[in-house]
């Protein structure tokens, strides 16, 4: 059985035309499979239209409390799943749907357990793009993981690894990087990209410099030594400096010192700037260590509809 997994936040303008490009596609495989839509708290119309498809078997719609983000809301479909073969893709239609089976076909004639994929083509804005070069380029380096393409969800997981996932309960999590973590065989392939249909980014510039931070902070602690080696860095660079002043004083005397005093008022503020910045830095880490202590789970959901056996309470 094959399992898709969509997160919808607001999402209204899409849901009609996306399923209406699933099922044909899906009934072409003449397999079992169903859809999970995860309503991630949307404020249009969203799970009025979702409640609607569970007329149809396939479909089960999961309700969460409230916005808990993409990734959570992914979490909270895996939850669900029944198929051997999870299938996670965006509502907007920037995936297209079309681009499924080649992802099945690949993890099974290959026996993979992730078929992640590259954007060909990427239909969006450049000022979308660019945090997502620096942002792929970065992950790489300081993860380890070897993927291309960190920002493209549609993915194929095989169930062992999605149940790999529900079972660390992480808050801030990065999906596509938790699954090439956990899955032993991994591949990618190039999938076509559109733009978005309908309704406009649910990632404004905040929600995704959080998102950058998730990805770098759940895998390393790299941000944390850097500062460190820098603060070494610095700290030398300060005191060969203050040895040149001092040089300086001696060879050109008072006037020259005197006038000096803006240099250091320059440096002064440099190392402000950077303690200020370390200690931004530390809290980041410190709210993370917060929040996984209050053990809060990372979503709740409300109800199951278009299945018989209700579960709620969620979270895992
Ligand atoms: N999404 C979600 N919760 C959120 C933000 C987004 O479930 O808080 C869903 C959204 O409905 C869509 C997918 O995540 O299916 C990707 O969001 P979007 O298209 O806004 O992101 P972008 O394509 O700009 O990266
Ligand atoms: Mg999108």
């Amino acid at each position: 059985m094959i399992s898709l997994v969509i997160p919808v936040f607001n999402e209204e303008r899409n849901l009609p035309v996306l399923m209406g490009r699933i099922r044909p596609v899906m009934s072409a495989l003449k397999r079992p499979w169903e859809v999970i839509l995860v309503d991630d708290g949307s404020r249009d119309h969203s799970l009025e239209i979702l409640k609607g498809f569970t007329i149809h078997p396939e479909v089960r719609v999961v309700e969460l409390t409230r916005n808990y983000g993409q990734h959570a809301a992914i979490l909270a479909g895996f939850s669900i799943v029944r198929g051997g073969i999870v299938v996670t893709l965006d509502a907007d239609l920037q995936n297209p749907p079309e681009e499924i089976p080649r992802l099945i076909a690949t993890m099974e004639e290959g026996g993979f357990d992730v078929v992640g994929t590259i954007r060909k083509g990427r239909k969006d804005s450049l000022f979308r793009i660019i945090p997502s070069l620096i942002v792929n380029m970065v992950a790489r380096k300081i993860t380890g993981v070897r993927m291309t393409d960190w920002g493209c969800m549609l993915r194929a997981y095989r169930r062992t690894v999605v149940e790999r996932m529900i079972a660390c309960h992480e808050h801030a999590t990065f999906i596509p990087a938790l699954a090439t973590h956990f899955g032993k065989r991994v591949t990618e392939i190039e999938v076509a990209h559109e733009e978005r249909y309908g309704g406009k980014s649910n990632y404004p510039l905040r929600k995704l410099i959080n998102l950058q931070f998730d990805l770098v902070a759940s895998f390393s602690e790299v941000p944390i030594k850097l500062i460190m080696y820098g603060g070494i860095l610095l700290a030398l660079f300060g005191v060969c400096f203050g040895l040149l002043l001092v040089v300086a004083r001696l060879l050109y005397g008072v006037i020259w010192a005197a006038q000096g005093v803006f240099t250091l008022f320059a440096i002064l503020f440099v190392f402000v700037g950077l303690q200020f910045f370390a200690l931004g830095l530390i809290g980041e880490y410190i709210g993370r260590i917060y929040r996984e202590v209050r053990k809060r789970p990372e979503y709740v959901i409300e109800c199951v509809h278009g299945d018989h056996s209700i579960s709620s309470g969620g979270g895992g």
